[in-house]
């Protein structure tokens, strides 16, 4: 076996399964670049009030990493954090992570790839055989195209950039944006704040999922017996795919109209303001947008000091915002809970292929991957998360542990001296394309609503088929899609 070098983008949960991944696979030789000074990815970034996983815990953690200390069915970002944090140590490759190190620029030569990073302020260079970028998909913040934005005389940040800094106590908090981020900031800010005045351009499906804590008991319990952490997983896993990931990927199925039937009832007994019941109701598809979980958002907007304002923003003033109607919504802090840049992936890193094809030229339409994973004439470079994958589908932990063992079986090819290069054909990509375009059609993201899954045409951009196919498609690579040179 070729003792390969690999170089790991990001060190969050991709990163980090990446790296572990290798180790016990025999590779020794693993650099992991992380442009910030800690791990965990969105995680890390994302630590606005309220934050927690709309995924259980118990499946939303590594599979050969079960936990036994979760406190809640859907446990806070900060418990999710340190998990990753936890594991990272626990598996031993906290010290391959170079922290404060950005990559810029990935190039390919007949050597390998070259990467380029800012240690500090010298531009150094490093060298790999195999690049696998565990880059993320939620992490670029969207900044919403609204006049004045600058001009706000209080604080003004992004959901994923909070400033803690910032006192809101009493304060007058506007909050731009109803995805599940606003949804689970304005449940933990709306006890706290003097006023909260929540700006909707698009009401959500809202399912009133509880979310109990998991007591001592329990967890002394999965302590002494992990195999109950795995059958519960077990559970969790099927009932998900069952109830959510394949249902999505079918707009007529009876699984999606009972979401819808479940979301219906919860508006319809707890607003109890006809006025405002009729602001909260959408008026698409339940699933179409992220379906949001959460079991106080609607206790929440009914406090006394909570205003759902569904007039058309016009411009943010110095003192507030303007609504269409002319109203001054006056302010001291601004929230933009208003989402993400979902079609960057590696981007900005530039990335040179083989005969120096651009990486941003290729996807100046739109981002995509054969199989999420790999793009022609980009030799060893393996994403995680890629375009096109199951992003809106299932726990991303258990897409990147599939994703992560599909990568090593083309990894192994290298390493055992089959090729020296493997990248997905342009045939195989076509085809991919072709085929996930006219499942899209099936799905019910296409079914006629705004969202972040929906690509420049108007295609859902990520996976359009069943968890199963996803997982069928993962256990082993068709060679005959792929360039071996
Ligand atoms: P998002 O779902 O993209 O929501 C962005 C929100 O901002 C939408 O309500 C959107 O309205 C609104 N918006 C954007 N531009 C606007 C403008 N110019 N004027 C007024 N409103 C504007 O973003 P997110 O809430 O950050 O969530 C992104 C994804 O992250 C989620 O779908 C989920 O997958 C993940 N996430 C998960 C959790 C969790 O596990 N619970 C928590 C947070 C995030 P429109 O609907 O009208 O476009």
């Amino acid at each position: 076996m070729r003792n390969l070098r690999f170089v790991v983008v990001g060190a969050g949960m991709a990163g980090i399964l990446s790296a572990i991944k290798l180790r016990e696979a025999g590779f020794t030789d693993i650099a992991v670049y992380e442009k910030a000074d800690r791990l965990g990815g969105t995680w890390r970034e994302n630590t606005y009030p309220g934050i927690s996983c709309d995924v259980p815990s118990h499946l939303y953690s590594y599979s050969f990493a079960p936990n036994p200390e979760w406190t809640h069915t859907f446990s806070p970002g900060p418990e999710i954090l340190a998990y990753l944090e936890n594991v990272a140590r626990q598996g031993g490759i906290d010290g391959l992570i170079r922290y404060g190190t950005e990559v810029h620029r990935l190039e390919y030569d007949r050597a390998g790839w070259r990467i380029g990073t800012s240690a500090g302020r010298a531009d150094r260079a490093d060298r790999a055989d195999v690049v696998i970028a565990a880059t993320g998909v939620l992490h670029h913040p969207r900044y919403p195209d609204i006049e004045g934005l600058d001009r706000f005389d209080g604080p003004a940040f992004h959901s994923a950039r909070w400033d803690h800094d910032v006192k809101l106590a009493g304060a007058r908090v506007g909050v731009v944006g109803t995805g599940s981020s606003a949804v689970q900031l304005v449940c933990a800010l709306a006890g706290t704040v003097g006023e909260l005045r929540l700006f909707q351009r698009t009401p959500q499906w809202i399912l009133a999922v509880p979310n109990p804590a998991i007591d001592a008991q329990d967890r002394a319990r999965y302590r002494a017996h992990p195999a109950a952490m795995t059958e519960l997983r077990r559970e969790l896993g099927s009932g998900f795919v069952e109830a959510f990931a394949n249902a999505v990927v079918d707009a007529s199925s009876p699984q999606l109209q009972l979401l819808q039937d479940l979301g219906l009832a919860n508006l319809e007994d707890h607003v109890r303001d006809p006025v405002l019941r009729e602001k909260l109701r959408p008026d698409y598809r339940a699933g179409c947008k992220r379906l949001i979980i959460s079991p106080n958002f609607y206790e929440s907007v009914q406090r006394p000091n909570a205003h759902v304002v569904t007039e058309r923003i016009r411009r943010i003033e110095p003192r507030g915002v303007r609504t269409a109607d002319g109203e001054l919504h006056e302010l001291d802090v601004l929230v933009l809970a208003t989402g993400f840049r979902v079609d960057r992936f590696l981007r900005p890193i530039e990335v040179i292929g083989r005969g120096g094809v651009r990486l941003d030229e290729v996807w100046a339409r739109r981002p995509f991957a054969y199989l999420a994973v790999s793009v022609p004439d980009f030799p060893n470079l393996f994403m995680l998360n890629g375009p096109n994958g199951p992003v809106g589908n299932f726990s991303l932990i258990d897409v990147a542990e599939a994703q992560c063992g599909y990568v090593l079986e083309l990894v192994d090819l290298l390493g055992r001296g089959r090729c020296r290069e493997v990248s997905a054909s342009r045939q195989a990509m076509a085809r991919f394309e072709t085929e996930r375009a006219e499942a899209a059609k099936n799905t019910v993201w296409m079914t006629g609503c705004r969202s972040w899954y929906l690509d420049d045409r108007g295609i859902p951009a990520v996976w359009p088929w069943s968890f199963t196919r996803f997982r069928a498609a993962m256990a082993r690579p068709v060679l005959d899609d792929y360039e071996l040179v």
